[in-house]
C-alpha cells in the first residue's frame, strides 16, 4: 500500500517503510527514515493563525475522558502523521528501552493525545481514541504546561 500526501510530496510505501523498521539497528537508521521516508523537515508548518483557531475549539466529554483542543504545528495529511507517531514509537521503545519504562513507571506524568483529531485528555489509562478509533500516544503533561507559560 501506498500512502499519499500530494501537499507535501510525499508517497510512502508501507511494505518499504515495514522492511527498513525491521531493520533498523541504531537510533541513526530511525532518523534517515525520518529523512528519506517521512521527509520530516520537509513538512509545511500551519499558520500561526490557524493554530489559535484549533486551539480554541471546545472541551468535550467523550469515552468518559474530558478531552481538550491541541493545534497542529504542521500541515500533514491525518494519515502520514498517525503513521509517523506508530514508527517513532516502535523506534523509541527498540532504542530507548530505558526512558520507555520509565514513563511508563511515571504514567501518572502523561495524559494520552490523537495526532489525527488533535486533541488530548490528561488520562493515561484509554487507548483509543474515541472520536477516530486510533490508537493514542503518550501526552507529557508537564512538558505541556511549562511550555504554556
Ligand atoms: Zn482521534
Amino acid at each position: 500500500m501506498v500512502i499519499r500526501d500530494p501537499q507535501n510530496h510525499l508517497n510512502i510505501d508501507t511494505i518499504e517503510l515495514k522492511n527498513l523498521l525491521i531493520q533498523m539497528k541504531r537510533w541513526e537508521d530511525w532518523h534517515e527514515i525520518c529523512d528519506k521516508i517521512f521527509k520530516i523537515e520537509e513538512w509545511e508548518y500551519a499558520e500561526v493563525e490557524i493554530m489559535e483557531i484549533q486551539k480554541k475549539r471546545k472541551v468535550e466529554k467523550k469515552g468518559g475522558c474530558v478531552w481538550r483542543a491541541l493545534a497542529n504545528p504542521v500541515k500533514v495529511s491525518a494519515q502520514i502523521e498517525y503513521l509517523y507517531e506508530i514508527c517513532q514509537e516502535m523506534a523509541f521503545k527498540k532504542f530507548e528501552m530505558d526512558a520507555y519504562q520509565e514513563n511508563i513507571e511515571n504514567i501518572n506524568d502523561f495524559g494520552k493525545h490523537c495526532v489525527a483529531c488533535n486533541v488530548y485528555t490528561e488520562t493515561s489509562t484509554i487507548y483509543k481514541c474515541p472520536f477516530c478509533g486510533r490508537k493514542l500516544f503518550l501526552f507529557p503533561l508537564n512538558n505541556f504546561r511549562d511550555n504554556q507559560v
